[in-house]
This record gives C-alpha cells, sequence and structure tokens, in this order.
C-alpha cells in the first residue's frame, strides 16, 4: 500500500510544480493543491502541522501554502480553535502571527475608511456653510433645508454683518 506523503512533501511539490496557491483565486480556486490537501483527514492535518519542521514554517516561500492549509481547515469560521489546536508548535506560531497581521490590517483599513468619511463629512459641512447663504438669498427653502441638516456654524457672520442665525431669522 502507498503511503501518504508528508505536509511538507506536499508543500516541496507544490513549490515545485509551481502550483497556484493563491487564495480564493478566481482563475483555479487553486484546485490542484487543494485537491492533494484531500489525502489528509482533518487530525492527520494538525498533526502534520503541528510536526512541521522550523525551517519549513519559517521559509517565506512556504507562506501561501501555510495560509492556504489553514484557510482549508477553518472554512469560514475564525481562527481560535486551529490556533488552539496548533499552540506550542511552530506552525501555531505561524499562525498566531498571521491572524495578528491581518488584524492590524483590518483596523489600519477601518481606521483609514474612518479618516475618509470624516474628511467628506467636513468637506460637506464647509461647502454647505458657503452655499448657504446664496440659498437664503434666493430663498430656496429645499437647499436651505438640505443644508442646515449639515451641522452649520449659526455664528457665522456674513457680508451683511449679521449672523447666519440671524438672517435665518429675518428671511424664513
Ligand atoms: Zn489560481
Amino acid at each position: 500500500m502507498k503511503s501518504n506523503p508528508t505536509l511538507e512533501q506536499v508543500i516541496r511539490l507544490a513549490r515545485a510544480l509551481k502550483w497556484c496557491l493563491k487564495h480564493q483565486c478566481t482563475t483555479c480556486g487553486a484546485h490542484q493543491f487543494r485537491a492533494t490537501l484531500k489525502v489528509f483527514t482533518r487530525d492527520q492535518l494538525i498533526a502534520e502541522l503541528k510536526t512541521l519542521s522550523e525551517k519549513c514554517v519559517t521559509d517565506t516561500r512556504n507562506r501561501r501554502a501555510l495560509l492556504l492549509i489553514m484557510y482549508e481547515m477553518v472554512f469560514f469560521e475564525d481562527f481560535t480553535g486551529l490556533s488552539s489546536e496548533l499552540a506550542g508548535s511552530t506552525a501555531g506560531e505561524f499562525l498566531d502571527r498571521a491572524i495578528r497581521i491581518e488584524q492590524e490590517r483590518r483596523l489600519n483599513t477601518q481606521i483609514r475608511v474612518e479618516k475618509e468619511q470624516h474628511e467628506k463629512k467636513i468637506k460637506a459641512q464647509k461647502n454647505a456653510q458657503k452655499n448657504i447663504w446664496g440659498a437664503i438669498k434666493r430663498k430656496d427653502m429645499n437647499a436651505i433645508s438640505h443644508l442646515l441638516s449639515k451641522n452649520l456654524d449659526l455664528n457665522e457672520i456674513g457680508s451683511a454683518g449679521l449672523s447666519l442665525s440671524a438672517v435665518l431669522v429675518h428671511n424664513l
């Protein structure tokens, strides 16, 4: 009976044959590598991962393969379970580091998105503050009520020397 290859051998083979190792590859779905992983049960994969040599895990050329294996093992769950199953092994350290990097990446994206939203809001507010004077002059009630919803500075003094709130009171 032909015995299974080790996981380390599969990783070496994938690299040698330049198999696609892209997570969620839209072209091939990394089919070849993922199909080859099917020779292992989940428990076998855990055992294989835990006994991977440090040399194999820390080789950055194996990073994609390792991440793909771990993605295959957790599907849509989070990685916390797998992390505790691999605790104490080099593969476990690899996973924990990958989780930290991913969390930082998500946090940075979130901070950037929030900053962009904030800047957009400030810009809209500045424009509204500028445009409301014209809207009052035109007595455009729709525009005025829309612009007022942008949290304007009602104390701003206009060209007539009156505050925005005073002008609003006079004109509405
Ligand atoms: Zn592919």
